[in-house]
């Protein structure tokens, strides 16, 4: 019971990942959770933004 809590509880927070940006390619932090951000993620090169939910 509690290893299965462990397992879901670790696929359920949000995770850093590195986007290639898919204007200039300037790499993005962006958190994600179940591959989706969590929160806009600005590039800092162009100034594109990856919404809040989108896939990556
Ligand atoms: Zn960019």
């Amino acid at each position: 019971m509690s290893i299965l809590d462990g397992c879901q509880e670790g696929k359920h927070t949000p995770m850093l990942q590195e986007i290639p940006c898919p204007v200039c390619g300037e790499v993005i932090e962006v958190f994600t959770k179940d591959g989706k951000a969590v929160a806009d993620s600005e590039c800092s090169k162009c100034k594109y933004v990856i919404k809040e939910g989108t896939t990556v």
